[in-house]
């Protein structure tokens, strides 16, 4: 643990007027669901998520997309970790005015934060692509678990998740997380490579940056304060700085 590292992060929360956190899949690696980019445990060290997570692939691809979907997402009962956790303590304590997401995992809401922005959807619904109607994944997962491929009981159209996939629109919680980010004068990083556009953008805003990040980032030498580290241990340690807590 860098203790120097952590009372630079510490301060910068302490100097800020409006501090957000923007989180990517790392941050719940430690709830067990499997990020990107990480080595060996990362979806890419096996299959091109683009391949299997795009719009293309639903709409060509259905049976392949959704068993996939569901193996990887919806399935799994993960719960908070100890980084979302800390989290929630920041933004109680005053020093986080929102979280904004990459996350699909519900797990910032799970934990108890209350400004949460979704920036690529979530995974409590699923949509019907011919009428619109929406309803729960549960229900969805559970047809692809019997082997059936989800479809509309009103229309009989195709069924997509309520989350942004390769090739897709950003729905309008970018739009509010890009202002919130804008108004912003630190961006907390946690747990993502900072490689996938447009939501990468958000770090930078005109805002100062701390990146908490196990791997190092793109974005590391424009930072300024970079923790290589555990999301759980790091961000664990920084609510003990700030509130004095376990100390
Ligand atoms: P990414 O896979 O590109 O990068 C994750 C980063 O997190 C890596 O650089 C890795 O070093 C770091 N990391 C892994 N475990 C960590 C830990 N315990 N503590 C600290 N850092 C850790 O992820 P991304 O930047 O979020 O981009 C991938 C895209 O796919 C995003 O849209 C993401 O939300 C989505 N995705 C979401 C989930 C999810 O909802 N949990 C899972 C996989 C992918």
């Amino acid at each position: 643990m860098n203790d120097e590292a952590i009372g630079r992060l510490a301060e910068l929360l302490r100097e800020a007027r409006n501090a957000v956190a923007l989180t990517g899949a790392g941050i719940s690696t430690e709830s067990g669901i499997p990020d990107f980019r990480s080595p060996q445990t990362g979806l890419y060290a096996t299959i091109d998520p683009m391949e299997y997570l795009s719009v293309d692939a639903l709409n060509s691809r259905p049976e392949q997309f959704w068993k996939y979907f569901v193996e990887v997402f919806a399935l799994p009962k993960a719960e908070p970790n100890a980084g979302h956790l800390a989290l929630v303590r920041l933004e109680e304590q005053g020093y986080l005015s929102a979280i904004i997401t990459q996350n699909i995992d519900g797990l910032h809401h799970k934990a108890g934060s209350q400004r949460v922005f979704e920036v690529h959807g979530h995974l409590r619904t699923v949509h019907c692509t011919g009428c619109g109607r929406t309803w729960p994944m549960e229900d969805a997962s559970g047809q692809v678990q019997a082997g059936e491929l989800p479809t509309c009981g009103e229309c009989g159209a195709g069924v997509r998740p309520d989350v942004v996939l390769f090739g897709d629109q950003m729905p309008p919680a970018f739009q509010d997380a890009f202002e919130a980010a804008q108004s912003a004068d630190l961006v907390l990083v946690v747990g993502s490579s900072l490689s996938v556009s447009p939501a990468n953008m958000l770090a930078f805003q005109r805002n100062r940056l701390a990146i908490v990040n196990r791997d190092p980032t793109v974005a590391d030498g424009a930072a300024d304060v970079v923790i290589h580290g555990s999301a759980g241990e790091t961000l664990t340690a920084l609510v003990e700085e700030l509130t004095g807590a376990g100390t």
